[in-house]
């Protein structure tokens, strides 16, 4: 049998996380013993904190170690709802939430839920790598609108009115996002929540960075901004980023409640749960001492300055200051040549692991997460710079 063709048509065009796949790269150097710089993966160096563990091992002990419901445990939603809630202005109920094993899982469950075959869902690039394949995932179309680096890689609304037609169904906001770290402002948030109202779409608005924004910047959530945005749009967020809990995969979405519970009978076909022990551990993360959120934005603030300053000093790179998130876009077009061919040539000659943009639809740029140690970042900076100094014409 030619076992390559019965893959199902709607996986034809899907191709594996390339941020994954480079920290899993990243990480299989180091572990070889290669002093490996590792910029690649979105995921927090700190440990997770004591408490939440403890947490953990106290669920186990209390046997909770069996299905949950499906939408998660009740004071976890309660929880979650509160965490929305806080920040928002808004008044989500337990029921209007679903717990998700991460955010990534809460999108799938969201165009699962959602869209038909003919639907287009606006994505706004850069983007991250996941949204198109999320929508292919469920049969529908990703529509891409370009936003510019001269604009901050902030949304245009009348470029997303220009990419609208009759199937366009929900338009995907990420703020702050990933890879830029972009932070959509009150007024444009406004203008697309018109055009939504004015179009009759939904949006997805992904908020997993919402914690780790670094002033002057602020979040603002599109359901804050108008609060009629609330019946027409998701809001997904989840425990990884804020408390470095990327491993116990545990997200959330909150939204109309009939969207919620089409979200709660995919997850019962699917995941059934998310697990259990993650459950009560986001619990103890949401509920308790949220000084350790705050000591990690600080370091992660720290980490950014040195890293996005450092790199605007090694012309030709170039690197806007991002205003959250944990990821400096850095422009590689000067050095003439690809952004896929620079991270490879990182890689392989300083031992420097990036992305390239290409996965996120903006070729020319790379993403370096700065959830690295200050020692790595200042380690890169030496490399790079020494390694553009050769590169130069002499003279
Ligand atoms: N969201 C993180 C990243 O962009 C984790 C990896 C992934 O899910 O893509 O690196």
């Amino acid at each position: 049998m030619d076992t390559s063709r019965v893959i199902a048509d709607r996986l034809r065009h899907v191709e594996g996380s390339p941020t994954l796949a480079l920290a899993a790269k990243a990480k299989a150097l180091a572990k070889a013993g290669k002093p490996v710089l590792d910029f690649t993966a979105g995921e927090p160096d700190f440990q997770t904190p004591e408490p939440i563990k403890q947490a953990a091992i106290q669920a186990i002990r209390d046997n909770q170690t069996k299905y949950t419901p499906v939408a998660g445990i009740p004071e976890l939603r309660s929880a979650a709802a509160a965490a929305v809630n806080r920040t928002r202005g808004t008044s989500y109920q337990p029921a209007q939430t679903i717990i998700t094993c991460g955010t990534k899982h809460a999108l799938f469950n969201v165009f699962q839920a959602l869209c038909q075959p003919s639907d287009e869902v606006i994505v706004l690039a850069p983007y991250w790598v996941s949204f198109p394949p999320l929508v292919r995932l469920a049969g529908a179309t990703p529509v891409v609108v370009e936003t510019r680096e001269a604009e901050g890689f902030l949304p245009d609304p009348e470029a997303v009115r220009g990419a609208l037609t009759g199937s366009t169904k929900a338009i995907i906001i990420n703020s702050p996002g990933n890879p830029t770290g972009a932070v959509i402002d009150e007024g444009r948030l406004k203008a697309l929540a018109r055009l939504a109202i004015e179009r009759d779409l939904i949006v997805v608005s992904d908020e997993i960075y919402d914690q780790l924004v670094y002033p002057p910047s602020r979040h603002v959530s599109i359901v804050q901004a108008v609060p009629e945005m609330r019946d027409r749009t998701v809001i997904l967020g989840g425990v990884s980023k804020t408390y470095s809990m990327t491993g116990w995969r545990i997200g959330w979405a909150a939204g109309p409640q009939p969207w919620i519970e089409a979200m709660v009978n995919v997850q019962s076909h699917s995941t059934s749960n998310p697990t259990s022990i993650s459950q009560y551990a986001a619990l103890a993360a949401l509920t308790g001492d949220q000084a350790p959120v705050a000591a990690m934005r600080r370091e992660f603030q720290e980490r950014r300055d040195r890293l996005v300053s450092g790199l605007n000093r090694l012309a030709p790179l170039r690197c806007a200051m991002p205003g959250g998130a944990f990821y400096a876009w850095c422009s590689v077009s000067g050095l003439q040549q690809s952004a896929e061919a620079t991270a490879a040539q990182w890689l392989e000659d300083l031992l420097i692991a990036t992305v390239p943009g290409e996965g996120f639809g903006a070729p020319g740029f790379l993403r370096m997460s700065f959830a690295a140690s200050l020692k790595t970042i200042d380690d890169a900076l030496g490399r790079l710079g020494e390694w553009l100094k050769k590169r130069r014409p002499a003279g």
